[in-house]
C-alpha cells in the first residue's frame, strides 16, 4: 500500500521546507494546503476572493473547498507515496481525511509534530520571504537566499506572504491551538504520532523525520 504521512505543527514550524527536502529525497508527492489555496486564490474569481478572505485573515478556509482539493489530489497520485504538510487543520478535516483516504485505498502511515515554541514562531514568521513562483521559503537570518532577496532557484525578488504579520499570526496561533492542537491528541491515541523538535538545524529536524516516517 502507498505511504501517507502528515506533518503536523504551529505556523512556520518548517512542515513546507521539511516536506519539500523529504520528497524530493525519498520520491514522494509534497502537498502543501497552504500553497495550493494560495494558487486557487490567485486572481478575480468569486472562488478566489472567498478563498483570500479567510487566507488573510488567518482562518482557516471551509472544509468544502479543501475536500475539493484533497480528493482531487488523491485521484491523481493512486500510485504515489504523500506527505501532506498543512492539512488537517481540525478534527473535522482528520475525518475528512481518514474518508477520503479509505476511498483511495489508503491508510495513515505516520503523522510526525514538528514542536516550536512560541517565542520562536513570531521571529521566524517575521523573518520568513517565500518566492512568489515556486513557493520555496527563506529565512532571512537563518537561512537567507544567495544574493540579495531574490529566490536561488530561478531569481525572482521574494516576498513577504500578506498572512505573515504580527496581527494576522495571533489569529493564526489562536486557529492552530483551538483547531490543530486535538488533533495531536487523536493521532496520539491510535499510536501513528511522532514528535520531533523544531528548534534544532534544517538537516537535523529533515533526519529526525526521515527516521520516523522510514521506520513507520
Ligand atoms: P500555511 O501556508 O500552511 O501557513 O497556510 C496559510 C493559510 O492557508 C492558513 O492560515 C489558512 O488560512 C489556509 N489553510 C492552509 N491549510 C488549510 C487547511 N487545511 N484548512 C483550511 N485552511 C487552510
Amino acid at each position: 500500500m502507498r505511504r501517507t504521512v502528515v506533518l503536523l505543527g504551529p505556523p512556520a514550524s518548517g512542515k513546507g521546507t521539511q516536506a519539500a527536502r523529504f520528497s524530493r529525497a525519498h520520491d514522494f508527492l509534497h502537498f502543501d494546503m497552504g500553497g495550493a489555496l494560495r494558487e486557487a486564490a490567485a486572481g478575480d474569481s468569486p472562488l478566489a476572493e472567498e478563498i483570500r478572505s479567510y487566507t488573510d485573515a488567518g482562518h482557516l478556509v471551509p472544509d468544502e473547498v479543501v475536500r475539493r482539493l484533497i480528493e482531487l489530489m488523491f485521484a491523481a497520485n493512486r500510485e504515489r507515496d504523500i506527505i501532506l504538510d498543512g492539512f488537517p487543520r481540525s478534527m473535522e478535516q482528520a475525518e475528512l481525511l481518514e474518508h477520503a483516504m479509505s476511498e483511495a485505498g489508503r491508510e495513515l502511515t505516520a503523522a510526525v509534530l514538528i514542536g516550536l515554541p512560541e517565542e520562536e514562531i513570531a521571529i521566524r514568521i517575521l523573518n520568513r520571504r517565500v518566492c512568489p513562483v515556486c513557493g520555496k521559503a527563506y529565512n532571512l537570518v537563518t537561512m537567507p537566499p544567495k544574493s540579495d532577496e531574490k529566490c536561488d532557484d530561478d531569481g525572482y525578488p521574494l516576498e513577504h506572504r500578506a498572512d505573515d504579520t504580527e496581527e494576522v499570526l495571533k489569529e493564526r496561533l489562536a486557529v492552530y491551538k483551538e483547531k490543530t492542537r486535538p488533533i495531536i491528541a487523536h493521532y496520539e491515541a491510535v499510536g501513528v504520532l511522532a514528535r520531533v523538535d523544531g528548534t534544532a538545524g534544517v538537516n537535523d529536524v529533515g533526519e529526525q523525520i526521515e527516521k520516523v516516517v522510514l521506520d513507520s
